[in-house]
């Protein structure tokens, strides 16, 4: 809140982390809740190829409608949610809610492009991970290929070789796909370029922000394309707003792209007429 005269700055530092410690509490208690009282949605968002317009996928985004907190961010209550244990409760619900998703569209006729869904790095440490995947996939009669699972690059660097390893490679084994979310922006350490089997690198929003502005946003976005393309690596642009950023991503070399110029975040009723087109 506002300063008042007289009130001590130790004062106002300890009843907004006190506001702040409340609200984290009521979050993490209301979390319990959320699938029991039917309160989460997934959005979708459009992945396109930014030369033809075509739809090449579409990304699962987690939303959660509180009746009293209002719509609260992933940004919030992800970080909670993997603190307190609860995020693969989340990741199972997500993941069926997408499959159940997917066969939908089948069943009304939509030619269905692959759904990316965020994997939290918690859950790659679950030792049957890959197993529940495959055997949640499956049974909804889906091709793994129908999921591209999405991982940030901090879970990479601090499990080489480890249990998060070897659960991607079981799953690329059984026909998964996967891309790094957010890259350019976790370690400098690209070693895991060489061992993994990666689909593809999404590159972070605050590269695209800069785009066609700030000449070292190009360099690196440029460098990260031609490495990816020598490894045979796709790429996407995240976070495109504008037709300057389209303009400048095409002539660097970037293929794919997801961004609020080609569609928000939206319900699946809204990306159905989009599938329709992509048939
Ligand atoms: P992310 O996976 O990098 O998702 C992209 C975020 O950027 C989304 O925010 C999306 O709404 C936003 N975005 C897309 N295009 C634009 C654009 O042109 N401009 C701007 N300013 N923003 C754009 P959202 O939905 O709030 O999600 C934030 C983060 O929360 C995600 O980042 C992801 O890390 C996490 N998250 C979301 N859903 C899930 C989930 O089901 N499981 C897990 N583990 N994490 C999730
Ligand atoms: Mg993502
Ligand atoms: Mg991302
Ligand atoms: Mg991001």
């Amino acid at each position: 809140g506002e300063a008042r005269v007289g009130q001590s700055p130790i004062a106002l530092y300890d009843s907004d982390m006190a506001r702040r410690a409340q609200r984290r509490n009521k979050v993490e208690a209301e979390l319990h809740h959320t699938i029991a009282r039917k309160q989460l949605s997934l959005a979708y968002q459009p992945q396109v190829d930014g030369k033809s317009g075509r739809l090449t996928g579409v990304e699962a985004l987690l939303r959660w409608h509180h009746p009293e907190l209002g719509l609260v961010p992933p940004s919030e209550f992800i970080p909670i949610a993997e603190a307190s244990g609860l995020v693969s409760d989340l990741g199972q619900w997500v993941l069926e809610t997408a499959c159940r998703q997917i066969v939908h569209w089948q069943d009304i006729g939509m030619k269905t492009v692959p759904v990316a869904v965020n994997i939290s790095g918690c859950d790659l440490h679950v030792s049957d991970f890959g197993a529940n995947v495959a055997r949640t996939v499956a049974g909804f009669g889906l091709n793994p290929a129908s999921i591209e699972l999405e991982l940030t690059e901090s879970v990479l660097i601090s499990d080489i070789g480890s249990e998060a390893g070897r659960s991607i490679d079981r799953l690329v084994a059984a026909g998964f796909r996967f891309a790094i979310d957010d890259f350019g922006t976790g370690y400098s350490n690209m070693a895991y370029l060489r061992y993994l089997p990666l689909r593809k690198l999404k590159i972070d929003r605050s590269f695209i922000q800069d785009i066609g502005v700030v000449h070292e946003a190009d360099a690196i976005t440029s460098a990260i394309v031609r490495v990816a393309e020598a490894l045979s690596i796709k790429t996407l642009a995240e976070g495109v707003e504008s037709m300057e950023q389209h303009r400048a991503l095409m002539s660097l070399g970037c293929r794919e792209m997801q961004g609020f110029l080609f569609g928000k975040p939206c319900p699946p009723g809204s990306i159905a007429h989009r599938l329709a087109a992509a048939a």
